[in-house]
């Protein structure tokens, strides 16, 4: 189960995010996804599975095992979405390190 991260990550995201209402809940128009709300379960084992000082390699096993799989990712790695700012998986990334970090699995 993992919907306890996720009542987390939207305390701490998605209260900070534009395409929020600011309390928690996503206002995003139905035609486009959230790619943090789409991929989560894998972005909570990215993070699960990544024991590092660094910062850096999480963001590499996020880009391996997650952006290599999503449809905005051009083949050379760029991507649009992740230049122009807007996606708010790599944009709070770091944020949601910690709050996946600091919440307790429950057994
Ligand atoms: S776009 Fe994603 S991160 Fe932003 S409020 Fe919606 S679900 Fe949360
Ligand atoms: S940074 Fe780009 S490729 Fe990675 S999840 Fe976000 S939209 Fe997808």
């Amino acid at each position: 189960m993992i919907d306890h991260y996720w009542t987390a990550v939207q305390k701490k995201v998605c209260t900070k995010c534009i395409d929020g209402d600011r309390y928690g809940e996503c206002k995003l128009p139905p035609q486009f996804k959230c790619a943090l709300k789409e991929n989560f379960s894998r972005v909570v084992h990215v993070v699960q599975t990544t024991d590092s000082e660094n910062v850096l390699d999480y963001i590499a096993a996020l880009r391996r095992d997650v952006c290599s799989k999503c449809t905005e990712q051009s083949a050379n790695g760029t991507c649009y979405v992740r230049n122009l700012l807007d996606c708010p998986l790599d944009h709070y990334f770091p944020i949601i390190i910690e709050v996946i970090e600091g919440t307790a699995n429950p057994a």
